[in-house]
């Protein structure tokens, strides 16, 4: 009963959401976009889970970074709280 399976068990890639759909754009200006990408911690959701590609990621980190600096997204989570 030598039952090949391998194809069957296919690891279903993660598609990068930016790249799924162009319409969506990674805005500084968008905390809630960008909330989605980092940690209740607000640190930025890794790659590997977020399943965002290379050219994205970098994107948005850089649009994160700036929201920071702006104070739209917290740097870490607020003690004020
Ligand atoms: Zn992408």
């Amino acid at each position: 009963m030598a039952f090949n399976r391998r194809k069957t068990t296919y690891h279903r890639r993660k598609v990068c959401r930016f790249c799924a759909d162009s319409s969506i754009v990674i805005d500084y200006k968008d905390p809630r976009m960008l909330r989605y990408y980092t940690t209740e911690r607000g640190k930025i959701t890794p790659r590997r889970i977020s399943g965002t590609c290379a050219k994205h990621q970098r994107v948005l980190t850089v649009a994160i970074k700036r929201a920071r600096n702006i104070a739209l997204l917290p740097f870490t989570t607020s003690i004020l709280k």
